[in-house]
């Protein structure tokens, strides 16, 4: 029987999940998949550490009714049913927000789970799905350990000026501050840097982590100095769906002149911006990129313009620049969305070999390049799976 972890990484609509050896985790996921299209049109995939496809099992019964909950239990039972070698010893999820008083990892408890609730107002499309998924597990298995490894975690050694807002400092006082967000990427990229880059992993490094939400940090001795997502995960730049930073003055016009509500403003910022608003087209930067519509390129320019402006401000953070990192679905495979960002980054010595960066190679700079730019994959999975096994074994689990 091999002891294993399960990871979960719930979404809106979807659910990303991935299994680990406990006792050899650095050999990588036995199993990753997901499931999306919950509760409209359910997909299934999943390979092993091979890369073949698995049985698709009970998953072939889902349809629109089908739930996060059942998804949950379903994904236990496949689990069960398919791979009988495998104990599931504890589950980590990622949880998007984790508040003023986590800078860790930590075991789940119905005490840390009323803290979480009460954060969802700041991350109200991730951290409902999150603290929901823990919940279907503790229902399906009941006394299986849990971990929750929060996104803002990383991002608790900014500077204490990058963390503030200049407001009455009642509100910094009581926790309205920058958090920042996709910190166990950002956690990944610090813990893999030195591999790539040597030495100037503890140097000046931007990590632009560009998926359907983005987001960049600045990093110097692989910590987190500064990052482009604030107090929710809508600051900063321009996403699939979500506005970025916007000057408040415009939510102050929509209230008072268009006489919009909260929830209203909450749907425009959060699902109807961002590449889907501007392009009127989709929120898929894929989907721009092979569009003809004009609209659908202003969305992709001012997403790496936007992009670009952020990398310049955050080098201000750290005083300058030694390495770019590229990550997550547009990171790891736009070309023409790194190439267009760099573009505007030449003045600062950012510079690509274009064939590197057609082939997402793993250094895009040219040789003997001052900065380095690079495009590495993200494995947030990796980083839960670890922390969920430190947290379960010293709790003796
Ligand atoms: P999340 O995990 O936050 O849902 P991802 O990191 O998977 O998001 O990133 C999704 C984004 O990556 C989408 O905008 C998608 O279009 C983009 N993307 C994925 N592959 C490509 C590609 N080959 N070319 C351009 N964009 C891509």
């Amino acid at each position: 029987m091999t002891k294993a972890i399960l990871v979960l990484n719930a979404g809106s609509s979807s659910l990303k999940f991935a299994v680990y050896p406990e006792a050899s985790l650095s050999t990588g996921a036995l199993l990753r998949g997901q499931v999306a299209g919950i509760a409209t049109e359910p997909t299934f995939s999943a390979h092993d550490a091979a890369g073949n496809r698995v049985p698709v099992g009970c998953f072939a019964q889902m349809d629109s009714a089908t739930g996060s909950d059942d998804v949950i239990r379903m994904l236990l039972d496949w689990l069960h049913t398919h791979f009988a070698g495998l104990k599931i010893k504890a589950a980590g999820h990622r949880v998007v927000h984790g508040g003023l008083h986590f800078s860790g990892p930590a075991l789940v408890t119905d005490a840390l789970l009323e803290e979480l609730k009460a954060l969802v107002p700041l991350a109200p499309i991730h951290q409902p799905q999150n603290l929901a998924a823990i919940g279907y597990v503790a229902a399906s298995a009941p006394g299986l350990q849990q971990v929750a490894c929060f996104d803002t975690s990383f991002h608790s050694t900014q500077d204490p000026l990058a963390k503030m807002f200049a407001l009455p400092r009642d509100l910094t006082d009581e926790g309205v501050i920058r958090y920042g967000f996709h910190g166990l990427s950002y956690e990944y990229m610090a813990d893999v840097l030195p591999e790539h880059i040597g030495a100037k992993a503890e140097g000046r490094v931007i990590v632009a982590h560009l998926g359907s939400g983005a987001s960049m940090c600045a990093m110097k001795d692989r910590r987190s100095v500064a990052t482009s997502m604030g107090f929710t995960a809508l600051d900063g730049l321009m996403m699939g769906r979500r506005c970025g930073a916007i000057d408040p003055g415009v939510l102050l016009y929509l209230m008072q002149e268009k006489g919009m509500g909260a929830a209203e403003i909450e749907t425009l910022l959060y699902r109807e911006s961002g590449l889907l608003g501007v392009s009127g087209i989709s929120n898929d930067m894929g989907v721009l990129e092979t569009s003809t519509a004009p609209h659908a390129q202003q969305a992709i320019d001012l997403f790496c313009f936007r992009a670009a402006r952020e990398v310049a401000s955050l080098a201000t953070t750290i005083s300058g620049l030694d390495a770019l990192v590229f990550t997550a679905g547009i990171g790891e495979n736009s070309a023409k969305a790194r190439a267009d960002i760099c573009a505007h980054l030449k003045w600062m010595g950012v510079d690509l070999d274009p064939d590197a960066n057609a082939q997402n190679a793993l250094h895009i700079s040219p040789q003997g390049a001052i900065i380095d730019v690079l495009v590495i994959p993200t494995d947030e999975e990796a980083i839960i799976a670890r922390a969920t096994q430190a947290l379960t074994v010293s709790a003796g689990a």
